[in-house]
């Protein structure tokens, strides 16, 4: 049993880290420096017969007034075409039009997969209360599987984001 599972988000919110948790080891390219991963990083999980290729999505983001951005938007978006689920990476307090923008490419593509909402750098918001408006907000902004709290550095919920990736193919 196999699939493909993508990780989408604007830069900065935790994509490559959390691909490396998913995988633990280094594979993909975190940085303080946005857009760090131009390209496509992907790697593979396997856990006795399920084997699951995670891949780090960058580029959703972009606008499309250029010729070359909408290449690059192309490109990001033909990895979720055949994907069992979708990790859509927000940061845990900040919504920014990229996020956005980002939603607006999700929304746009339906199908039987999954979509998991995971709510970034939980472990910097030290009033947890804080983080109820924002989820409200963010669950009616599309009929998400799952919202997922998680600290891709800290590991906080990772597993959990591992079965749900497993139970999707
Ligand atoms: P990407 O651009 O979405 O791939 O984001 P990166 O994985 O490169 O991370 C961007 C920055 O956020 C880096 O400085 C990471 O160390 C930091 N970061 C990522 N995940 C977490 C987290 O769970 N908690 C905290 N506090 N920082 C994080
Ligand atoms: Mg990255």
């Amino acid at each position: 049993q196999c699939g493909m599972v993508a990780i989408v988000g604007r830069p900065n919110v935790g994509k490559s880290t959390l691909l490396n948790k998913l995988l633990g080891q280094k594979v993909s390219i975190t940085s303080k420096k946005p857009q760090t991963t131009r390209h496509r990083i992907m790697g593979i999980h396997t856990d006795g017969a399920k084997q699951i290729v995670f891949i780090d999505t960058p580029g959703l983001h972009i606008e499309e007034k250029r010729a070359i951005n909408r290449l690059m938007n192309r490109a990001a978006a033909s990895s979720l075409a055949d994907v069992s689920m979708v990790v859509f990476v927000v940061d845990g307090m900040t919504w920014t039009e990229d996020d956005e923008m980002v939603l607006k490419k999700l929304s746009h593509r339906n199908g039987d997969r999954k979509i998991v909402l995971a709510i970034n750098k939980v472990d910097e918001i030290k009033d947890k209360e804080a983080l109820f408006p924002h989820l409200e907000t963010l669950s009616t902004k599309l009929d998400f599987d799952e919202i997922l709290p998680i600290s891709a550095s800290k590991g906080t919920n990772v597993q959990r984001l591992l079965d749900l990736a497993q139970s999707s193919l």
